[in-house]
């Protein structure tokens, strides 16, 4: 197939690509696949792990660099910002911002997107937010009547959930004593886990693993120092995090066995 390849990650904050999808983007960068990151904010709301390090006026300037920082990590990466704010995404009119994923899914016309599923890994209303705008984008994009002036129709053939498993989150609580995400100050949001005949497709990424590492470090306004996984000492390759992504194969239009251990399965 001399198709080339491509692939959208469409994501709510700088730095929910890293954490999840760091290593899969590193994967198929270096696989020449053409990689697209979608970030919608610039997470200007998010936690700053040292708050007299910035002031909030200059964090999201800070947070850009980091996204794009975290992207030269990854190799080449097409970084598209939708420039919403953090925490704000709920009250953005659906169709504007639907409409500037239909256009960028028409323009570069990924064959695969990644992007959260309906718990938002946590819940957290961007994430969730990101969900629904993804999914209506991806229907809106191959309508043929709809938004013409977005570009031709285009059906994207493969829309995976980006997921944590279970065993993913037992392995942080063992490291971190925890496995929530203190919301809006201190309301635990618990991570949501998979067990493994949930999990559509595992990426082995145990290859990209300093790079995912690198990525996240470039992330470093929102890193506490002593993070167990940021110490020059820490056995990544015994740690799921670091080794292997997940996805929930939310909808496909290509035949494709499952479980599958390549996001491409089925187009090459
Ligand atoms: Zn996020």
């Amino acid at each position: 197939m001399t198709e080339q390849l491509s692939m959208m990650a469409i994501f709510a904050h700088p730095d929910d690509e890293a954490f999840g999808n760091g290593g899969s983007l590193a994967k198929y960068a270096h696989e020449g696949i053409d990689i697209h990151l979608v970030t919608a904010t610039l997470g200007e709301a998010g936690q700053v792990a040292d708050p007299d390090m910035i002031s909030t006026r200059t964090l999201s300037v800070l947070r850009e660099q980091e996204l794009r920082c975290a992207c030269q990590q990854y190799g080449d990466i097409n970084l598209h910002l939708l420039g919403y704010i953090d925490g704000q995404t709920a009250i953005v009119p659906p169709s504007t911002a639907v409409y500037k994923i239909v256009k960028l899914l028409r323009l570069h016309k990924p064959q695969v997107v990644i992007s959260f599923g309906p718990d938002g890994i946590y819940g957290h209303f961007d994430h969730l937010v990101i969900h629904r705008w993804s999914s209506a984008a991806i229907k809106l994009a191959a309508e043929p009547d709809k938004w013409l002036a977005a570009g031709k129709p285009y059906q994207v053939q493969k829309f995976y959930h980006r997921v944590m498993s279970q065993i993913q989150i037992d392995m942080m609580m063992e490291i971190m004593g925890r496995n929530f995400v203190p919301m809006d100050g201190s309301i635990p949001f618990p991570f949501v886990g998979y067990s493994p005949d949930q999990i559509t497709t595992t990426i082995d990424v145990s290859d990209f693993a300093q790079v995912k590492l690198d990525g996240i470090r470039c992330h470093s306004s929102q890193l506490s120092p002593d993070l167990p996984y940021l110490q020059d000492d820490y056995d990544h390759t015994s740690d799921p995090m670091f080794t292997q992504e997940t996805f929930i194969l939310a909808e496909s239009h290509v035949e494709t066995e499952l479980p599958e251990t390549d996001l491409f399965a089925g187009l090459r």
